[in-house]
């Protein structure tokens, strides 16, 4: 039976505020109190927590930086759409990373990474860990299961890639990357941010699940935040007051934006839905027309039937979709004209957002790469990024996307 991510949120978002409130309070302390002093050691050590609240009137909580109560229950519901143990929210998606990749190594320690990443994980992983951390990255191409295999080595803790890669739409073998990881005691970490509710990779036998809530989760564009998903002792053990990561560099996201996001998760799958049901549509007609695109959802891209064996069922194949319009230049200007003329979305970094955001990756956020790695990742300089939004009417929307793409002669 395949998971059900609304199912399991909908069982854990069930939260009355202070004075019976329909949503939950917001804890904007940034220090707690204990009844008895003796309690306090207790909950440094880690020996008391958020999970201890029910059980006594005794507090639970320490300081804003450490567990806050209202970014924990949106950790809870985050858990619950991933359907892991635990996860905790974090001031972005960046933070949520470097957070889950600290906490697994330390110097001398090896990452073995897709070649096909956000540009600013790559950048993290290729130049300031070795140099701040001393660790390593292997980069490669994440579908090349044997490639993935030989890279490994005794000091490997993590194979780290995206669901869904940022921007050439690559899908993960996650089965087989839990498989080959485990058998040399690592972990598999994934960025699941392009495919929320879409896509459970700890169902499929991943380790930690990273997001940027920034995307889809936040869906307005107008909020910068994380999360890191896993079991409870993993989490516990970014908090940890010695040696967590969370706790020790202080990615905190505020309560008042754990709050505002804890209103946004219960309509994700209705957006999820409509982001792929048009992203679809797009697809195929740039399909039919002879528009080189790719979206995981057209039979014919090499990893259709991959992705579909890890779906769960219901939300399509997501929101973002990618074509080559041959140059650079040509991509510059069909975003120009798509926007200024046509009013149809924005020239714009990120994605997830109601309205749709277009940018061409090789010279925004595939940008840290060199020309080489943006080679090697399949990243062309003409490839421009959609995330398509869902104002407007699909018609309409299609109609000036069309306008765009004859304005710079890639349709007759
Ligand atoms: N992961 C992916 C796939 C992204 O696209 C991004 C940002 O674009 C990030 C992580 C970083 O997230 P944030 O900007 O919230 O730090």
């Amino acid at each position: 039976m395949s998971f059900n991510p609304i199912e399991s949120l909908a069982k854990v978002r069930h939260e009355f505020g202070e004075h019976g409130g329909v949503n939950m309070s917001i804890e904007a302390s940034t220090t707690f109190t204990v009844l008895n002093a003796a309690t306090m050691p207790d909950i440094f050590q880690g020996l008391r927590g958020p999970e201890d609240q029910q059980k006594s009137a005794e507090g639970c909580y320490l300081y804003g930086r450490h567990f806050n109560p209202t970014v924990y229950v949106l950790g809870r519901y985050v858990a619950a759409i991933e359907g892991t143990e635990a996860a905790y929210c974090t001031a972005s998606g960046m933070s949520a990373i470097a957070g889950a990749i600290m906490q697994h190594c330390g110097p001398g320690d090896h990452v073995v990474a897709s070649d096909t990443i956000y540009g600013g994980t790559f950048a993290l992983l290729k130049e300031f860990l070795p140099v701040k951390a001393g660790v390593a990255t292997t980069f490669l191409n994440i579908a090349d299961l044997d490639a993935v295999r030989r890279a490994i080595t005794p000091r490997t803790k993590i194979v780290y890639c995206e669901t869904l890669a940022n921007p050439t739409m690559v899908v993960a073998d996650l089965r087989e990357l839990a498989k080959i990881a485990h058998a040399a005691g690592a972990s598999l970490v994934v960025d699941n941010t392009f495919t929320p509710m879409m896509v459970s990779p700890c169902m499929l036998g991943a380790d930690v699940v990273v997001h940027s809530m920034t995307k889809f989760m936040g869906g307005g564009s107008d909020i910068i935040a994380g999360a890191v998903c896993g079991t409870k002792a993993f989490v516990s053990s970014l908090m940890d007051t010695h040696t967590g990561a969370l706790m020790l560099l202080g990615p905190t996201m505020d309560p008042r934006v754990a709050f505002e996001l804890s209103l946004r998760l219960p309509h994700l799958p209705l957006r999820i839905k409509e982001h792929s049901r048009r992203a679809q549509f797009f697809a195929e007609r740039l399909s039919e027309r002879g528009v080189p695109v790719s979206y995981p959802g057209l039979p014919d891209h090499p990893q259709h039937k991959l992705l579909s064996s890890m779906l769960n069922e219901g939300f399509g194949y997501g929101g973002m979709l990618a074509i080559d319009v041959g140059t650079k230049e040509r991509a510059f200007r069909l975003m120009e004209y798509l926007q200024n003329e046509q009013r149809f979305g924005f020239l714009a970094v990120s994605l997830g957002y109601f309205d749709t955001l277009m940018s061409c990756s090789a010279s925004s956020t595939s940008s840290e790469m060199s020309d080489e790695d943006l080679r090697a990742a399949g990243i062309a300089p003409g490839l421009v990024r959609v995330s398509l939004g869902y104002t407007g009417t699909l018609e309409q929307r299609w109609a000036q996307f069309e306008a765009g793409l004859k304005h710079v002669g890639v349709l007759k």
